[in-house]
């Protein structure tokens, strides 16, 4: 889900979708924060609790997305018949910085809508491609000739396999399933637009829906999942994808990101399960009145679901059962409880808490964070109908403030530290002195945003024999499950 921000009260931070289990808000910054919403495996399950952090030096400078632009809310998508081709965003470089792609069996290179003065290009791999003042050079390998440079006029670039060879091209080493689309941003922010960042390029997959998913399943889940939460995962990070596709068309050029802002992608997979589950559930979505559901999901809920709407976006069609709270007496206490991220505390200087506020509040709209003098207590203004904490008022000198449970979050997450990664924003928080320094103890719940399906208590629930369709319709009260194309 994800790159992310603010969009009324709702900021940035909430972006990460789902977080992988990603999920994403109405809007999101070209530069993805560096969220843990969704589940996966990059701490294995089981794992240790994760042990209170020595306070930490706060040295680096603090990153946070840019504002993003507001969109008009829009209303959920119906299911196409077709299978839709998908634009993923798998990275970003700076203009004039290297691109090297390689692909067994040479690669075919052509710009697009420049004309027959500019024919594509068919040479050897590894290949080289710069942005350059006039365009694109790529230096290449022609097959069974020496190396040569082409240039090639301003536009986007594309790169395929040749005909014949593995179609997947590898970059950044990874093997990426899909053609690739070179595209130069402006420093004006480009289509997506935040308007700060340097001249960029995008580098954009575009594959079909069906090849696209079986490596966002086999990054979400651990490998020993049950195949139901496989299933289940399927169903929901199809419908997620569609959703992000629908909002996304005509605003920017393409639909999610290989990351937490929008869900995770590792591109070509070997797993068996994932590429199983997504053959066993082709072309199936949730949908709620003939609409498709942005399915979010995130890690471990900690039993207090979110709700998307005022969590991950402000678009008043997300208003469904299917991604609020829901029935929360059902859920409490018989979700996520045995994950290793069911509870976790971290520990953060107090004078670190206040510089990350105030950094946070410069780049999302909020003065008087950004002025706030050095906290002295952080305590839970609102809880959902879940139990879940979402928002906080903060108390500094004479003054209080309020800020959102996922805006706190984020605030605290800007260092890229994992060792005081606050997991989700349903938490609680204690002042305390840790070895003589004023520091402030977050107590907390479950990874990630908390809105939809919950994959620590989906896998908890497969164990126990349930299906995927029973895992779904748990988590996404009142959608029905319907096979769009075939
Ligand atoms: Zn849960």
């Amino acid at each position: 889900m994800r790159e992310d921000v603010r969009r009324g009260a709702l900021t940035a931070a909430a972006i990460a979708l789902s977080l992988c289990a990603g999920c994403a808000p109405e809007s999101v910054a070209p530069t993805p924060p560096q969220s843990v919403d969704s589940a996966t495996p990059q701490s294995a399950p089981g794992a240790p609790a994760l042990p209170v952090a020595a306070p930490p030096v706060e040295t680096a400078d603090l990153e946070f997305p840019a504002k993003p632009k507001v969109f008009p809310p829009k209303e959920r998508p119906v299911p196409l018949t077709e299978e839709p081709m998908m634009a993923v965003r798998i990275g970003s470089v700076k203009a004039g910085e290297p691109i090297p792609i390689d692909c067994v069996g040479g690669l075919l290179i052509s710009p697009r809508d420049a004309g027959s003065d500019s024919p594509a290009w068919a040479t050897g791999a590894p290949v080289e491609i710069r942005a350059s003042k006039r365009g694109w050079s790529v230096k290449g390998k022609p097959a069974g000739t020496a190396s040569s440079q082409r240039e090639f006029p301003p536009c986007e670039l594309v790169v395929v396999a040749r005909e014949g060879a593995p179609r997947t091209l590898e970059w950044n080493h990874v093997k990426w399933p899909g053609e690739l689309r070179l595209v130069e941003v402006s420093s004006d922010g480009g289509l997506d637009g935040a308007g700060t960042s340097p001249r960029r390029i995008d580098l954009v997959m575009d594959i079909a829906m069906e090849s696209y998913l079986p490596g966002v399943i086999a990054k979400e889940l651990y490998g020993g999942w049950d195949k139901e939460t496989y299933r289940a995962q399927a169903i929901a990070a199809r419908s997620f994808a569609f959703v992000e596709r629908d909002r996304w068309a005509g605003r920017r050029h393409y639909d999610l990101v290989a990351g937490q802002q929008s869900q995770a992608w590792e591109g070509e997979t070997k797993n068996q399960r994932a590429i199983d589950a997504v053959a066993a559930t082709r072309g199936q979505m949730l949908v709620v009145d003939g609409r498709v559901v942005p399915a979010y999901y995130s890690s471990a809920c900690g039993g207090h679901p979110a709700s998307a709407l005022g969590t991950l976006t402000d678009n008043p069609f997300h208003s469904i059962a299917a991604v609020s709270a829901g029935d929360a007496g059902k859920r409490v206490g018989a979700c996520c409880q045995g994950a290793s991220v069911a509870s976790w505390k971290v520990t953060i200087p107090r004078s670190a808490v206040r510089s990350r506020l105030q950094a946070w509040g410069k780049v999302n709209g909020r003065p008087d964070l950004a002025a706030i003098e050095m906290p002295s207590a952080i305590e839970i203004n609102e809880r959902n109908a879940a139990g879940r904490a979402i928002s906080f008022t903060l108390t500094a000198g004479k003054h209080s403030y309020e800020i959102g449970a996922e805006d706190l979050r984020w605030a605290m997450n800007a260092p890229r530290d994992r060792k005081t990664t606050l997991k989700s924003g349903d938490l609680a928080a204690k002042f305390v002195r840790v070895d003589g320094a004023a520091s402030v103890e977050f107590s907390g719940r479950g990874f990630g945003h908390g809105v939809g399906l919950c994959q620590h208590g989906a896998q908890e629930m497969a164990k126990s024999g349930a299906t995927a369709q029973e895992i779904l319709a748990r988590y996404y009260l009142g959608a029905t499950i319907e096979r769009a194309w075939k």
